[in-house]
């Protein structure tokens, strides 16, 4: 431990001074991050779904290097460069048909931001000017940025902390936590009372991730995009976790082929090796919308586009569904049991995701120290011990993760 890093240093939502351990890396190749004291462990949360190729990969260095050697930023306002190009026209391409405008910003919450501000600013130049509000789905996760944590869930994300500054929204009930029928009944009787002050929906495809790992029937967003667009409110999909294969689709949306009108994508866009993220709209969004009024000093940076040109390449080209085929089936015959033991809620699995909902809130630090001796790394919250590892790994790796899941379940944390 750094006791430097330990008395100054703010981490991912922790106090500081820390009073738990944070374990420093000293670097990381594969899916493996190599500890101090020479501990080697697994990485079975791909730095939060964004590493899925594992670590110092000889491509992704590679495209950094090169563009390193061009330049490594410019303003892009006034400027423009290819990696940037290059990665908006693959973008458009691997989206639905409907999705031809990129925007480009630096992290995810900003991406939700500027898919927010498009949503307003279009109802705004369309002369409904009360259309100023959002529908969200109960246990939902957006992102921490003010606009983005207004859409979060409502109880269990920040919002209770800042309830005061936050604009308040609408939030429908997940389908992920009621019967299918009743989270679209819930949705019809909200558009039907509220539509004409409601600019848009906002919703993770398929999976709600940081707010709770929850799965629901992709059937919902077929029926929900039907219900918006008859009542007038725009279509936001965030796939900022799901995007680029998570889920076994290379988009969550693409179980059933819904086109939102706004997507936003991050996370795995650059193979976890540098923030970026995106928004894309249809032609008619942004003909509406006109100038848009966002502009990030590192938006579209080339290190980061051309990272994620050779990650995208380097997934496209790999037997993606295959390999993610191949994980689902390992978690499924490895964690599915669990469902019998006694301090188990549920298990989850979908794609390259594996959940486990505990009956009981997690001891991380005692919990991280187990996984570690096992050399494994994994980063549990609340009930959740969960894992979605690098779409590279081994079927050996693998079992090292689950068996390390079991071992802490059977020690009853
Ligand atoms: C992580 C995440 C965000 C926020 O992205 P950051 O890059 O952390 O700002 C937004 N939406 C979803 C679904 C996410 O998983």
């Amino acid at each position: 431990m750094d006791t430097f890093d330990q008395q100054h240093v703010w981490h991912a939502y922790a106090k500081t001074p820390n009073p738990v351990e944070n374990h420093k890396v000293l670097s990381a190749d594969g899916v493996y991050l190599n500890l101090e004291n020479n501990q080697r462990v697994i990485d079975g949360m791909s730095s939060w779904w964004s590493a899925i190729h594992g670590y110092n990969h000889p491509v992704l260095n590679a495209a950094i290097t090169t563009q390193l050697g061009k330049m490594s930023h410019v303003m892009f306002g006034g400027l423009t460069h290819d990696p940037a190009i290059t990665l908006a026209k693959t973008l458009v391409e691997l989206t639905p048909d409907n999705l031809t405008k990129v925007f480009f910003t630096d992290s995810g919450s900003v991406a939700v931001e500027a898919a927010l501000k498009m949503a307003l600013q279009y109802w705004h130049n369309k002369g409904q000017t009360d259309k100023q509000k959002f529908i969200a789905v109960r246990g939902g996760y957006h992102g921490d940025t003010f606009g983005a944590m207004s859409v979060c869930d409502p109880d269990h994300g920040m919002h209770h902390l800042f309830s005061g500054v936050l604009p308040k929204h609408f939030f429908v009930k997940s389908p992920s936590m009621v019967a299918m029928d009743e989270a679209l009944d819930d949705l019809k009787a909200i558009l039907k009372r509220h539509a004409n002050t409601i600019a848009a929906m906002i919703l993770e495809p398929v999976v709600q991730g940081a707010g709770g790992m929850r799965i629901y029937n992709p059937q919902y967003l077929t029926k929900a995009k039907a219900l918006c667009k008859t009542h007038n409110v725009l279509f936001i999909l965030d796939e900022i976790a799901t995007g680029f294969g998570r889920t076994g689709e290379l988009f969550a949306l693409e179980y059933v082929d819904v086109e939102p009108d706004i997507l936003c994508l991050g996370k795995a866009l650059t193979g976890g090796y540098m923030t970026l993220a995106a928004t894309l709209t249809t032609n008619e969004i942004s003909s509406v919308v006109g100038v848009l009024m966002h502009g990030p000093t590192f938006m579209a940076n080339p290190l980061a586009c051309s990272v994620a040109n050779a990650s995208i390449d380097l997934l496209l080209n790999s037997p993606w569904q295959d390999n993610i085929a191949d994980i689902e089936a390992i978690l499924n015959r490895e964690l599915s049991p669990l469902r019998a033991e006694d301090n188990v809620a549920d298990v989850r699995i979908l794609g390259a995701i594996g959940v486990v909902e505990l009956t009981q809130e997690i001891d991380v630090e005692k919990v991280q120290k187990l996984l570690i001796d096992q050399g494994v790394w994994l980063r549990p919250y609340g009930k959740l011990l969960y894992t979605m590892p690098p779409f590279t790994i081994s079927k050996q790796e693998l079992l090292s993760v689950t068996n390390a899941i079991k071992a802490v379940i059977k020690e009853g944390c």
